[in-house]
């Protein structure tokens, strides 16, 4: 069985129960359905589109949720592969990436903190940085350090 939200052409609306929906188009084409109101007998089923907008929603969050995992996985990896293959230079990270650029200190992969004017004045004299991606999930960052 199958109930259907239907409304005839004066716009009444009503439910009604069919055992399929080619029984209802059956029913409707014989003028067996009939508008409780009115008795009119044009009557069609009514478009439902709350429910189908709302199941698209909730693919459409799904979706983005999945994204944003993935993001986030991707950046932890990325931040645990710096952390664990470059050499922690800390504070002294604007000095440190200058002197390797100019030769003055041993040539290695180095993180550290720096401002945006200090990173911005390194892009200037031609020394490439770039800033980590950002912690997106707290979690996956416990669980890839
Ligand atoms: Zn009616």
């Amino acid at each position: 069985m199958i109930r259907y939200a239907l409304a005839c052409a004066d716009g009444h609306e009503f439910e009604a129960w069919f055992r399929d929906s080619a029984d209802f188009d059956e029913q409707a084409q014989r003028s067996l359905v009939e508008c409780p109101s009115c008795g009119a007998k044009d009557v069609k089923k009514q478009i439902m589109a709350p429910a189908v907008s709302t199941s698209r929603k909730r693919e459409a969050r799904e979706a983005q949720a999945e994204q944003q995992r993935t993001m986030a996985m991707a950046s932890a990896a990325v931040r645990r592969h710096i952390k664990e293959n470059f050499d922690d230079v800390g504070s002294r990270f604007p000095s440190e990436a200058r002197a390797i650029h100019d030769g003055l200190a041993p040539d290695r992969a180095i993180y550290g903190q720096a401002s945006a004017e200090e990173a911005e004045a390194l892009r200037e004299d031609g020394v490439e940085v770039c800033p980590l991606p950002p912690m997106l999930n707290p979690d996956f960052d416990k669980k890839v350090n």
